[in-house]
């Protein structure tokens, strides 16, 4: 689950990195009021799951009411890469001497935790990996003792930080890591992570600041973390994903307009591939999982549906301890209910494959076909899904 800007910087903050206060808001009028409280002058940020808001015009700084009135008006609606602006983040802008990159992730070749860090930030850091990779610090860290001090200090001066905010960076470093293990995210990143100009006529009371977040956590690990499965962008989540998640039902919405419905993920991910090979386009992966029974199949069949985009339909079966049979039995109850608007092609093979493709026959579904291998249903339900459109 990836988390908005303004979420992973809650979570940073929690964990002692420094970042600006703000609000989150989803009206123009909500915006100005903040920004008046925030004080100016102050940056409206969209909040959108996808990188590059500044560079598309989503991240502006306003100067007074009139300014924020004006970006949060554009801003709010707009389209960054194909996501609709919907909340906005407005905290008082930071003055920046200079912007800087963090990051911690798992490094799954290595199989150890990876700090990542660089002096060159505020940029794409794919381009600094690329071009300037002697700028690039990758640290990898040994999972069981965890990111010391003097660790992230060696990182930060490796990285060429300048000298009077080694220690900031080094904190920051760590904080981050903080982040990373004890939310079970998988990525944690800061980009930029700033160093302040400081006071005039002092030196140093340099600061060192998360402007950013990009933070992705381990869904697989959410059970541990009630307070952050509420962070989950209900908003911008596809309903029917958010439909199939709630009946815990694997749902993958793709951009083809063919329906994919299988018992096991493995089946559905081959049953993808021989679809495509055929020169179908799927529109989505479902797994219902084991089992037969009628409401199943029927919930499952009703997400199907429920996009549109959808022009036929394969269920894919495959018996092992389920049993074919039983499963007819459930198709039969559910369409009996149903009654699919669109074609679909059932494959039975495995245990009691002959009896479930009898019952279906003597069942006589409008709409539904039979099939008997991969390759037949394949072929059949994109021949149908070119016959509907
Ligand atoms: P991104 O484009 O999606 O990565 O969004 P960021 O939050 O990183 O903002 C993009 C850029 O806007 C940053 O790299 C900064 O240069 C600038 N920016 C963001 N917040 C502030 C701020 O508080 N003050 C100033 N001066 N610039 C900011
Ligand atoms: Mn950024």
């Amino acid at each position: 689950m990836d988390l908005l800007e303004y979420q992973g910087k809650q979570l940073f903050a929690r964990h002692g990195l420094r970042v600006s206060d703000g609000k989150a808001v989803t009206t123009v009028q909500d915006a100005v009021a903040a920004a008046n409280e925030v004080g100016y002058p102050v940056v409206v940020k969209a909040q959108v799951l996808i990188g590059g808001r500044g560079k598309a015009g989503g991240v502006k700084l306003a100067a007074d009411e009139a300014e924020a009135r004006e970006h949060a008006t554009n801003i709010l609606g707009m389209d960054i890469h194909g996501h609709t602006v919907r909340t906005l983040w407005i905290e008082h802008a930071s003055d920046i001497a200079t912007e800087y990159y963090a990051s911690v992730l798992l490094d799954r070749s290595a199989k150890q935790p990876l700090v990542m860090f660089s002096v060159e930030g505020g940029v794409d850091i794919e381009e600094v990996a690329e071009r300037t990779p002697e700028k690039l610090i990758r640290h990898h860290v040994d999972a069981l003792k965890g990111l010391s001090r003097e660790e992230a200090i060696q990182i930060a001066t490796d990285g060429k930080a300048d000298e009077d905010v080694v220690a900031g960076v080094a904190d920051a470093l760590m904080a981050l890591y903080e982040v990373w293990l004890e939310e079970d995210a998988s990525l944690a990143e800061i980009n930029p992570l700033i160093v302040t100009p400081g006071t005039a006529g002092e030196t140093g009371g340099r600061e060192v600041k998360a402007l950013d977040s990009k933070v992705s956590l381990d869904d697989n690990a959410l059970y541990r973390h009630p307070e952050n499965q509420e962070l989950a962008d209900k908003e911008n989540e596809d309903p029917i994903e958010r439909r199939a998640k709630e009946q815990g039902v694997q749902y993958v919405k793709l951009d083809g307009d063919i329906g994919i419905l299988g018992n096991g993920a493995g089946l559905v991910m081959s049953t993808l591939d021989v679809v495509a090979q055929a020169g179908g386009e799927p529109a989505n992966f479902l797994d219902a999982g084991g089992g037969s029974d009628a409401a199943k199949i029927k919930q499952a069949v009703e997400l199907i549906l429920a996009n549109d985009s959808v022009k036929a339909v394969l269920f894919n079966i495959f018996g092992g301890i389920t049993r074919c049979d039983e499963v007819a039995r459930g198709l039969i109850a559910a369409f009996d209910e149903i009654k699919p608007s669109v074609p679909f092609v059932v494959r039975l093979d495995g245990t009691n494959d002959v009896a479930g493709r009898e019952l279906l026959q003597e069942a006589a579904l409008g709409n539904v076909h039979a099939a008997r291998t991969m390759n037949e249903a394949a072929e059949m339900v994109v021949a149908l899904a070119k016959e509907q459109s």
